[in-house]
């Protein structure tokens, strides 16, 4: 299950909360769905039909000038449980995805399909001078000596690496604006946390309809 890509439709039946995938859909559109606790066909008046759960997860190189949190090895990965897994990184105004990682600062045009994205400036600022300034903010951080390969162990130490390396760029865009800098605690707190605990629910649910056809809230 290292990709998630199927739809997670939500109804009400048996009086419970049911997620299923969508797979119906690709039948016929008036495939008759059963519920899969009391195997009864079900029909659904058009305010109760089910609904469609909106995935957490962007192609982060659709997202510019972004904060991303992503997995290596798949999207499942990016719940609380499995925070030594994640990666982060910071797009440009054309998506591609600056990284700190122990080759030094990764520029990468594909990888990030399916993380979770914060966007680091409100929709519509990106006019092409603000993009290109961005990007060149962007360009000369990464090439600060700072980020070298054999730094990446020593800031281990530490606990940043790829997470330090995007919000001293952060800083120093803010810095740049005159603006108040950010604190990691902070930053995880409004920005990070919620998330990831939004994608982990998702995660948890998409999980267990993958094992067992189903998922229930409590
Ligand atoms: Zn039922």
């Amino acid at each position: 299950m290292s990709q998630m890509d199927f739809t997670i439709l939500k109804f009400n039946h048996c009086g419970k909360t049911i997620y299923t995938f969508d797979k119906n859909r690709l039948q016929a559109e008036n495939t008759e769905r059963k519920c899969p606790i009391c195997q009864e066909h079900m029909r659904f008046s058009l305010l109760e039909a089910p609904i469609i759960v909106p995935s957490p997860f962007s192609n982060g190189h659709k997202v510019p000038c972004a904060f991303l949190i992503g997995s290596s090895l798949g999207p499942a990965f990016l719940s609380e449980l499995q925070d030594s897994e994640m990666h982060v990184g910071v797009t440009n105004s054309q998506g591609v995805v600056y990284s700190y990682t122990s080759s030094g600062v990764q520029k990468e045009k594909q990888g990030w399909e399916q993380c979770l994205c914060v966007p680091l400036v409100a929709p519509g600022t990106g006019s092409d001078s603000f993009g290109t300034l961005w990007d060149n903010k962007l360009e000369q951080f990464s090439l600060l000596p700072i980020w070298s390969p054999n730094r990446f162990e020593e800031e281990r130490e530490f606990g940043s690496c790829c997470y330090g390396f995007a919000l001293s760029l952060l800083n120093q865009l803010r810095r740049s604006e005159s603006r108040e800098l950010i604190s990691r605690e902070d930053f995880t707190q409004q920005h990070v946390l919620p998330v990831v605990k939004m994608a982990s629910k998702y995660i948890t649910a998409y999980q267990e309809i993958y094992l067992h056809g189903f998922y229930t809230a409590h």
